[in-house]
């Protein structure tokens, strides 16, 4: 197995000798990421696969992370599970992108050095749910209590007034006189 090249790589190199490889990176290594997420815990996997595509440098890439959440449905932190696909290609400037075949995302690079790790934590970033949750109908996922601001609570219905059955204060005295009888 290749050993996994330092960042940033060189994806003309990478592309031409056909690399693929795998790269683990802990999410505490991706900043940007963590300032979103509920805790550090959980990891991301990236499958790399660089080749040539109409000459010019490809990648194509697989992404699976597990990252800390709050749901909030319920309101308890969980493993998200997410991934992503990655099909670019890498152009020396905006001129080129037209010969890009459609199915790959055009990316200009003009020195074609590239940071997988930004690479990763960008794509993660994209596809991060804007409110995450369980997946429906997980049984991990109890809808928590909602609080109410002072809005909602104005708009509530009139509860009716239950009353509360109240002791009669003559109860007490009404057996001291049947005792007395
Ligand atoms: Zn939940």
């Amino acid at each position: 197995m290749l050993k996994t090249p330092a960042d940033p790589v060189d994806v003309g190199l990478l592309s031409a000798q056909g690399s693929r490889f795998t790269c683990h990176y802990p999410v505490p290594e991706l900043p940007r990421l963590v300032a979103g997420l509920a805790g550090q815990a959980g990891q991301v996997e990236a499958q790399f696969s660089f080749h040539e595509v109409q000459g010019f440098p490809a990648l194509e890439g697989a992404l699976a992370a597990q990252v800390e959440v709050i749901c909030q449905r319920c309101l308890e932190v969980f493993l998200l599970p997410m991934a992503a696909e990655l099909k670019l290609a890498f152009v020396g400037s905006e001129e080129d992108e037209a010969e890009v075949p459609a199915d790959f995302e055009a990316v200009v690079l003009q020195d074609l050095r590239l940071s997988l790790r930004d690479l990763v934590e960008d794509e993660l970033l994209l596809s991060f749910p804007l409110v995450p949750m369980h997946a429906v109908g997980s049984s991990a996922c109890r809808p928590a209590v909602k609080v109410l601001s002072e809005e909602e609570v104005a708009m509530l219905p009139e509860d009716p007034v239950v009353e509360s059955p109240k002791a009669n204060p003559f109860a007490g005295l009404k057996n001291m006189l049947k005792r007395e009888d």
